[in-house]
């Protein structure tokens, strides 16, 4: 939808609305807001509202800490109330610096200079996610606890399926908030559910992610659930993924369709898919951002753990589905959903282009199981935080991606994290090793 002010005026006019909610992504991937009385909306539409970033992450640390939060006003809408009577309507604001221009931690920006550099080449992206999640119980004082809302599995339907009405309110919540929506169903883990909607550009895609990822919250609230995005609550169950669908554009037509080819595939997006597996460990912090992100990536759950590409093999971290024509894509399947989707994008965008760039090959499609192949013959992901932030670190491509400020407080905060982590004695510790 494009809005104008004048159009934005009307509209809020006609809903009543008393609230504007002006959202924005910390480098963490965190939705964070501030909400105006209706009143202030002039002065939001003038680009005047500003805010204290010195506690938001990835943002402080700088001289300046006075921000703008500046209206896409494409993103305007008047929220479907779930839980009241309150008519609100929000904006998502790109962040600006008194001086005028944009700020370059905000992820947003991020990705738009990632974007940017694809049009320069030539090209437009389209990207469509597929975010895993878990419903979990509330105890009596209303926090989640590890206990599964079903006993289902992969395409389980009622009444063994006890999401199922979650999923439909989620559905039909997202519909009203403008997202075009298509299947949803129960995972193969017990209370794992995935709800797919329509590709879009990465930009809208990033922020339907966030809006997604709130809403399923949301509603799992409504239905006394707790939604988790979390990449592996459960030893031995399937992790959550957010797989990521990608496709490439030049004038129209796809980039990535060569109907001269054996399997259709195009030279450019071979290389596309090799700039992504040269990158793919340094990839790996953003796409995998936390410690529990890499007890997902092992074998035998459906999660990637190889460094390379196939028509059909879910062992692989990059797979090329059948569709052929425009339609043509491939699918990242090591993201989770608690990666930075502004983040993420820019990172895979940029490393594919650089393959292009390169004229980097990506070999031939693997055929084999890789959770059965046991020797060094292909290379796998970080096996954990701190390999992903070493290899980050080594990345000029990626460190350029980010730019000078995200990638500095991206690699610290990180860092941070591990140690924090490496400190712990866990339970598992103290079972193995209380007897010794
Ligand atoms: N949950 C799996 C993962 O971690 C994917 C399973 C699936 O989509 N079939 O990526
Ligand atoms: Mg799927
Ligand atoms: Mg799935
Ligand atoms: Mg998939």
């Amino acid at each position: 939808m494009t809005y104008t002010k004048e159009t934005i005026k009307q509209e809020v006019q006609a809903h009543k609305v008393e609230f504007i909610v002006l959202e924005f992504t910390d480098m963490l991937g965190e939705t964070k807001n501030v909400e105006l009385p209706i009143d202030e909306l002039d002065m939001v539409l003038n680009e005047e509202a500003m805010f204290d970033s010195s506690s938001i992450s990835g943002f402080s640390d700088i001289q300046e800490s006075d921000m703008y939060l500046v209206p896409d006003l494409d993103t305007f809408l008047v929220l479907p109330s779930l839980v009241d009577e309150d008519q609100s309507a929000r904006f998502i604001c790109d962040i600006y610096k008194p001086d005028g221009t944009p700020f370059e931690g905000d992820p947003r920006y991020i990705l738009k200079r990632a974007m940017q550099k694809a049009e320069d080449m030539g090209y437009t992206v389209n990207v469509g996610p597929e975010p895993e999640f878990f419903l979990f119980k509330l105890n009596e004082d209303g926090y989640p606890v590890r206990k599964f809302n079903d006993r289902a599995g992969y395409f389980d339907s009622s009444p063994k399926d006890k999401g199922d009405k979650v999923r439909r309110d989620i559905v039909r919540t997202l519909k009203k908030y403008g997202f075009e929506m298509e299947a949803s169903h129960h995972e193969v883990a017990m209370g794992q559910h995935e709800i797919n909607f329509r590709f879009d550009n990465m930009l809208k895609t990033a922020d339907n992610i966030q809006t997604f990822k709130n809403v399923v919250k949301d509603i799992a609230t409504n239905h006394d659930y707790h939604a988790t995005f979390m990449p592996k609550p459960i030893t031995g169950e399937n992790g959550s993924g957010m797989h990521c669908h990608l496709s490439l554009f030049q004038d129209g037509d796809s980039a990535f369709f060569d109907e001269d080819a054996e399997d259709g595939v195009s030279k450019t997006m071979k290389q596309f898919i090799a700039g992504i597996l040269h990158h793919a460990s340094g990839i790996a912090a953003i796409t995998n951002p936390n410690v529990n992100s890499y007890k997902r990536l092992v074998p035998g759950y459906e999660a990637p753990v190889s460094v390379a590409w196939s028509h059909s093999n879910r062992s692989c971290m990059m797979r090329v589905p059948t569709t052929r024509g425009k339609g043509t894509r491939f699918e990242v399947r090591n993201p989770d959903p608690t990666a930075n989707p502004y983040l993420t994008l820019a990172v895979l965008i940029q490393a594919g282009l650089e393959g292009i760039r390169n004229e980097l090959d990506a070999g031939e499609a693997e055929s084999r199981n890789l959770y059965e192949v046991d020797d060094d013959s292909v290379p796998t992901l970080p096996t954990n935080l701190k390999e992903a932030i070493e290899a980050l670190k080594k990345d000029e491509v990626l460190l350029d991606a980010l730019g000078e400020h995200t990638a500095q407080a991206y690699i610290d905060d990180k860092e941070e994290e591990w140690t924090d982590y490496s400190l712990q004695v866990s339970q598992w510790e103290v079972d193995k090793y209380m007897n010794k």
